[in-house]
């Protein structure tokens, strides 16, 4: 005997413009169509579905979110019922040279793979202190900018 996989495991959260909250829970089914079907309430079944399953949101409508694993579709007005995938968030975009610093307190970038570690001082000569970026801005190493900035 065949155990029929349940089709309503989808873990999904719906983001609700107009309710401006967010629900978590489970979907029948991982297709959007499908989903939007499922968070409209559009007969007394719905209703009841949506009641059982804890689904508290407006109907889903234009504006709202959709977010099945690491995925977020936002639902568009254009050509009813159509969705377009919001970029993941990119914390890098966020950060200086898209590497961020070393240190607190210094200027020096954050090595990373693609900006490695592996340039000299251009002022005391010391090996491995500065990434590719930190020589772009004509930079010098801590040590350096720690003497020039008391005056020495
Ligand atoms: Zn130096």
């Amino acid at each position: 005997m065949t155990v029929p996989v349940p089709q309503w495991h989808v873990p999904i959260t719906i983001y609700s413009q107009f309710a401006n909250r967010s629900w978590t829970g489970m979907a029948r089914s991982a297709n959007l169509d499908d989903i939007f079907r499922e968070f409209n309430r559009v007969d007394q079944k719905d209703i009841d579905h949506l009641t059982e399953i804890g689904y508290d949101l407006p109907s889903l409508s234009v504006g709202d979110r959709v977010t099945i694993g690491p995925e977020t579709w936002v639902c568009e007005p254009i050509g009813w019922r159509s969705y377009q995938r919001v970029p993941p968030y990119d914390w890098t975009e966020d950060l200086i040279d898209g590497v961020g610093f070393a240190n607190p307190g210094s200027a020096l970038r954050r090595a990373t793979r693609e900006n490695p570690r592996n340039l000299p001082c251009p002022n005391c000569g010391e090996e491995n202190v500065l990434t590719p970026l930190d020589r772009a801005r004509g930079y010098q190493c801590d040590r350096c900018a720690d003497l020039a900035e008391r005056g020495w």
